[in-house]
């Protein structure tokens, strides 16, 4: 091990003769890493994945696991018509076409490979049907049996293990050594009992999510979310905005960020949002709609957050609830008590403790524009889906952050480039540590932005990494 010590008592790492080194280091173990990872050790490069925390977990574990894939044969089979050009244009479409296109089609372009090769190393996907995302024209998500992030995250992590995948928990990368020319010839590694490690790589893929597990960056770069519940990964703390500036790399969307205006209050599990674009709606504490809750889940935290005491009510019926029902949060959500029924209206009120006259006055209005198909007053139509009908379903909901969406420049193939343009030597990223698909602020997410990076940026890095590895060795 040879370590000399940086002012801030982190060793700084050079390549240490004859010691530990990996063709990749990989840090961070959600999807990104995983997938990352397994992809590299496919083509049979040696990779360290390090993950910070004791076990792995990351925003992966929390998330529903949906990952977007257009022109599966999934979809085939159930008759859907889609193709990678109507996926780029879909994710495009939400922020009017302010993310990378060269990413974003590339991501689309490779989304169905990127599925056959997860289900090809064991992990269990198969076609989401029964409701349709906002921003979303068909049905494309690809989602784990019991549609759970948890479990995506252990299948990832058997498949990586299973190719060679040396996995390392309680190891928080540190450090990066890099020479004039930003090449990086080792890493520091810190322990939670304050020791110093120093590994020697090929090439680093930097997939450490984002920053929303950082207070300080949030209040900086997401003013609107600065006080927010956080409901993602605290783990996620941004490490790697500081090495960009020291590495010269560039970033941005740095406002951009996943929010959910659906967080059971209190209760910490996600109301999700067919709840929403099957017939459902929001009201504030006077019994009152505010939004459009159609346009999306993510930007709806702000406007849920803009209500008194930052808190509204969701409102579904049993027609919604058999949709709803397909997922483990919903059965989370319903043993936690954080779901509530009610027979009537009047006994809806009750319930909530809403004001009865508005409340009832705002479901007549919903069941009147349901019926009509007229838009209502901030633009949303109800119709076609049929008219809500007692017994209702209700939560009550905050808006949360889950994940920021900003991060640094990468190439389609995941490598991150500098502020000039130019690509670092051997430094990747991938997953909230790249900069995301939704262009910047919270209204350009859809649905599935999230893991389609992580999965498909992180394949793609890994690979390229590997290559890059394999062509510059002795
Ligand atoms: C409730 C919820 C539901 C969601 N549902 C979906 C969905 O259905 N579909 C979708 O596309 N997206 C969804 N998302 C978003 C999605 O979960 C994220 O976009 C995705 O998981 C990011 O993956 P990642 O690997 O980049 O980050 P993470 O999964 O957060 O992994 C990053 C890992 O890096 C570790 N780390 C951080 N710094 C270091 C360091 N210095 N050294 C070592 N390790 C480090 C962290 O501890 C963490 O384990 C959801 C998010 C939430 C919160």
């Amino acid at each position: 091990m040879d370590a000399a010590s940086h002012a801030c008592g982190i060793p700084r790492p050079s390549a240490p003769a004859g010691g530990l080194r990996f063709d990749l280091l990989v840090a961070g173990g959600g999807a990104a890493g995983l997938v990352g990872a397994l992809a590299a050790a496919d083509l049979g490069a040696s990779v360290l994945l390090v993950e910070r925390d004791q076990r792995l977990a990351g925003t992966t574990a929390m998330s529903t696991g949906l990952i977007p894939a257009a022109g599966t044969p999934e979809q085939a089979a159930a008759g859907i018509d889609d193709s990678p050009a109507l996926l780029a244009r879909d994710i495009m479409a939400k922020h009017g076409g302010r993310a990378d296109a060269q990413v974003v089609e590339r991501l689309a372009a490779e989304s169905g490979a990127t599925i056959a090769f997860l289900q090809r190393h064991g992990v269990p996907l198969s076609l989401v049907t029964g409701f349709l995302y906002p921003g979303h024209s068909v049905m494309r998500m690809m989602g784990t049996p019991n549609r759970t992030g948890a479990e995506l995250l252990a299948a990832l992590a058997a498949a990586a293990e299973a190719a060679g995948v040396v996995i390392l928990t309680s190891a928080r990368l540190a450090d990066l050594a890099a020479d004039e020319t930003g090449r990086i010839s080792a890493v520091t590694l810190e322990r939670p009992d304050g020791r110093h490690e120093v590994v020697a790589c090929g090439a680093v893929l930097l997939a450490c999510g984002g920053f929303a597990g950082n207070p300080d960056l949030v209040a900086q770069h997401l003013p609107d979310m600065a006080g927010a519940t956080m409901h993602g990964h605290p783990g996620c703390r941004g490490d790697w905005v500081a090495w960009a500036e020291r590495l010269g790399a560039a970033v941005a969307d740095m406002d951009s960020y996943q929010g959910h205006g659906g967080l059971a209050a209190g209760h910490a599990i996600p109301i999700l949002w067919p709840s929403i674009t099957e017939g459902g709606f929001q009201v504030n504490a006077r019994g009152l709609r505010f939004h459009d809750e159609s346009r999306g889940y993510s930007e709806a935290a702000a406007a849920v957050n803009a209500q008194p005491g930052r808190m509204a009510w969701t409102i579904w019926d049993a027609r919604v609830q058999a949709v709803l029902a397909q997922f483990d949060d919903t059965r989370d959500a319903l043993a936690a008590g954080a779901i509530m029924q009610a027979a009537s209206g009047e006994a809806l009120a009750q319930r909530t403790g809403l004001p009865e006259a508005e409340l009832l006055a705002t479901l007549a209005e919903v069941e009147a524009l349901t019926r009509t198909g007229a838009p209502c007053r901030f633009g949303r139509r109800f119709a076609p889906r049929p008219p809500l009908a007692p017994p209702f379903h209700a939560a009550r909901v905050t808006g949360a952050l889950f994940h920021t969406q900003g991060g640094l420049v990468v190439r389609p193939d995941g490598r991150v480039l500098r502020t000039d343009g130019r690509a670092l030597p051997n430094l990747f990223a991938s997953g909230g540590t790249a900069r995301g698909l939704s262009g910047p602020g919270a209204a350009g997410y859809i649905a599935g932005n999230g893991l389609l990076a992580a999965t498909g940026l992180g394949r793609l890095a890994g690979r390229a990494a590997a290559a890059l590895v394999r062509k510059e060795a002795p």
